[in-house]
């Protein structure tokens, strides 16, 4: 069979099973949570590879899961991920009342379309006319969040990094991977349903206790040292810092109180914040991390209280190859139209999110496209899936359309990707530098 044939009868496949798959991604919105905590998803995502018949494994990093599909030719290995988790936002139509947990980022259709791919090349039985193999990804975690939370589970020795393709890389999950793709969802941007390309800024995170001393709020609180103060200071320090930031380094933090004191009676005396430092290269976010850590500092100071500042490391910035996007351009064409087609050159001025999916980028041949199938404002309230079948089967096509092109014709362009992609770098020098970005320090003046 050739590739054209190939592509035919996988997307014919996937559009037999489009009720299905939709339907899969519906049951994960009414299910939505947070990194780490994703067991009812996993619990979805193990029971349809059952019923794919694809043998699995399961509880990788706390909930992720993994398979594959052989074509029993010698070859190449593409990833195919989705995200099991969902962000959290107080009061989405489609969240839990809860735990606030909600899928204001779209990730309940990336399982789907994952799945999706599955089905497409196992139940057409086109397997055997590629080389090589591939695999699939439910991966928790993406959306960086509970900071203290996760920071416990790493203290406990449960995970080591904080999102969760960091800990696949780390457990191993990554050594016989080559190439690596996923679809995440979006807005529209002028007249486009699908942008590929562009650059995504990196980032560590903070997780941050200022102590002082409890006392009476109105009675006595020349006796307390307190360390809301403190962080207010430190939240203004932060800001003052913001004139010294290049345009081009893209640098963005947005600190949060999580805990504001215990009492109102009582002056406080612990109080925790969480930040993000993001910016445009690795070199730009640990600059600015050095001034955040001086601001909070500051914020101990003027009370007389400590600050304990813990800093991880998070998501390095995002680079697509543009080769493989070109494959993934033409297949997502013939799907919606070239015209349709939005994409952004490599080096534009960097979306200033941030996901896991850099790291893997800087490790392999990656793409991380957009399909603008949602409306509202991400991570928002109102960021709900408009269009399904573009989301979940479209996307589903395009990426198993783009896993032909890469392993037909014994994975010739898949070899030369791979030959040509210049990886900044391997999987030990990614977990050494990570692990070089941990630090603690406790500063009482
Ligand atoms: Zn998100
Ligand atoms: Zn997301």
């Amino acid at each position: 069979m050739d590739s054209t044939k190939i592509k035919s009868v996988v997307c014919d496949e996937i559009e037999k099973n489009k009720d299905k798959l939709i339907g899969v991604a519906k049951e994960i919105l009414e299910n939505p949570e947070p990194g780490f905590k994703e067991f009812k998803t996993s619990k979805i995502v193990s029971r349809e590879f059952d019923s794919l018949d694809m043998h699995h494994e399961s509880e990788i990093a706390i909930t992720g899961l993994k398979s594959h599909l052989d074509s029993g030719n010698p070859g190449r290995n593409i990833a195919v991920i989705g995200e099991l988790d969902s962000v959290k936002v107080l009061g989405h139509p489609f969240g839990d009342q809860e735990t606030t947990a909600a899928h204001a980022c779209g990730h309940h259709c990336q399982i789907a379309m994952m799945l999706g791919v599955a089905v497409g090349l196992k139940a057409s039985g086109v397997l055997e006319s590629l080389s090589g193999k591939v695999t699939f990804m439910a991966v928790p975690a993406e959306e960086y969040i509970e900071i203290e939370y996760r920071d416990n589970l790493r203290r406990n020795g449960e995970i080591e990094f904080l999102g969760g393709k960091p800990e696949f890389v780390r457990l191993g999950h990554f050594d016989d991977i080559d190439m690596a793709m996923m679809t995440h969802t979006s807005v529209p941007t002028n007249d486009s349903k699908i942008t590929i390309g562009g650059t995504n800024v990196g980032m560590v995170g903070k997780s941050i206790q200022f102590s002082g001393v409890a006392s009476h709020a109105g009675g006595s609180p020349h006796l307390g040292v307190n360390a809301l103060n403190a962080a207010m200071v430190a939240m203004s320090a932060i800001h003052a810092q913001r004139e010294t930031y290049r345009d081009e380094d893209s640098i963005r933090i947005h600190p949060i109180i999580t805990k504001g004191g215990v009492a109102v009676s009582s002056v406080p005396a612990d109080v925790r914040m969480e930040t993000y430092v993001r910016g445009g290269s690795i070199e730009a976010f640990l600059s600015a991390s050095e001034k955040v850590d001086r601001a909070l500092r500051a914020g101990a100071m003027t009370v007389g209280g400590s600050v304990t500042i813990q800093t991880l490391p998070g998501y390095l910035p995002i680079q697509n190859n543009e080769t493989f996007l070109d494959l993934y351009q033409n297949n997502a064409a013939e799907l919606v139209g070239q015209e349709k087609i939005s994409r952004l050159p490599p080096h534009v001025m960097h979306g200033t999110g941030s996901t896991d999916m850099g790291d893997i980028s800087q490790l392999m041949p990656v793409i991380h496209p957009y399909v603008e199938a949602a409306s509202g404002n991400g991570h928002g309230i109102d960021y709900v899936i408009d269009d399904y079948e573009l989301a979940v089967v479209t996307c589903a096509k395009a990426m198993a359309m783009t896993v032909i092109d890469l392993l037909a014709d014994g994975a010739s362009n898949a070899s030369q990707i791979i030959s040509e992609n210049d990886s900044p770098l391997t999987i030990p020098s990614y977990l050494s530098l990570l692990r070089s970005m941990t630090k603690e320090e406790t500063f009482k003046e």
